[in-house]
């Protein structure tokens, strides 16, 4: 087939624009939630984990699961975006702030506790899920129980995050405390003994656990160390956007969803969850 050069100019526009739309970042868009305009070329572009099983989890066939994605994809649909329309991007835990104020990614779910600091950064809608924070040691430790027993041991936890942040602070400030770029890391430190514990909150830990490929490995200490509600993070100041998702994770928990995603996600490893919080964020 013959294609005239006027042709074949515009269809390299269209599909330069549609590339250009594709690699853009999620705040330029959408401010509107993508519920008007040309919705169909429109993408949302939100941050997730991507080696938190039960959370956030990118499979090596490239597709998304866990409870964190089941939660942004609701949220995105009651924004005005099908599942095609979402691009998950990586959300390291050091990164979750410069994501969202450089403009990168519109929304942030990626077992992001709200807090203070990171208000003074980017605001958040929920919380969504109430998490605490847990050891995991491995299966044959019995010297790791408790918090201070962690003092003068090689902990694990993830730059960034609270629990690091915990650790140093209060938890266990003599702890010998690596910090890695992300849990996954620490977890083949923990099994080659690179590490005596990892530490982060419970629903991630238990993920680990349970996975086929580390059964019997490791276990959880079952501790409540700190309170870690996760939020989802957007700009700081888009009061409409926050309203919005707001909105949804409270439909997201009468509708029934919440439970059915945080049963399908984190029942697996035998994580009992605590029920979904009260949404405090923006009122
Ligand atoms: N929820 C904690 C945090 O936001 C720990 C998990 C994480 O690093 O994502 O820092």
């Amino acid at each position: 087939m013959k294609i005239s050069k006027a042709a074949a100019a515009a269809a390299v526009a269209v599909a330069l624009s549609l590339t250009a739309t594709a690699c853009g970042g999620g705040a330029d868009k959408a401010s509107d939630g993508g519920a008007s305009g040309d919705a169909k070329k429109d993408k949302i572009v939100i941050g997730i984990k991507y080696d938190q099983p039960g959370l956030g989890l990118k499979t090596p066939d490239g597709k998304f699961t866990g409870f964190d994605v089941d939660v942004a994809t609701y949220v995105a649909k009651e924004l005005g975006y099908q599942p095609d329309q979402i691009e998950f991007k990586q959300a390291v835990s050091a990164e979750r702030e410069n994501l969202i104020s450089n403009g990168d990614v519109k929304l942030v779910v990626a077992t992001y506790t709200i807090n203070d600091k990171r208000k003074a950064r980017v605001d958040f809608a929920g919380p969504y899920f109430l998490a605490h924070q847990d050891l995991l040691v491995r299966a044959d430790d019995t010297s790791i129980t408790k918090a201070e027993d962690l003092n003068k041991k090689k902990l694990c936890s993830v730059t960034g995050s609270t629990s690091a942040q915990n650790v140093k602070t209060k938890l266990a400030p003599d702890a010998d405390l690596q910090e890695y770029p992300g849990y996954s890391e620490c977890l083949t430190g923990l099994e080659n003994k690179a590490v005596d514990a990892v530490t982060t909150d419970g629903s991630i830990l238990a993920g680990y656990a349970a996975q086929e490929k580390n059964k019997g490995k490791f276990k959880l200490a079952g501790l409540k160390l700190s309170d870690e509600p996760y939020g989802i993070g957007l700009k700081k100041g888009d009061k409409e956007l926050q309203t919005k998702v707001n909105a949804a994770l409270k439909k997201m928990v009468e509708d029934g969803s919440w439970q059915k995603a945080v049963d399908a996600n984190l029942g697996p490893a035998g994580y009992k969850a605590d029920p979904a919080p009260q949404i405090t964020e923006g009122s």
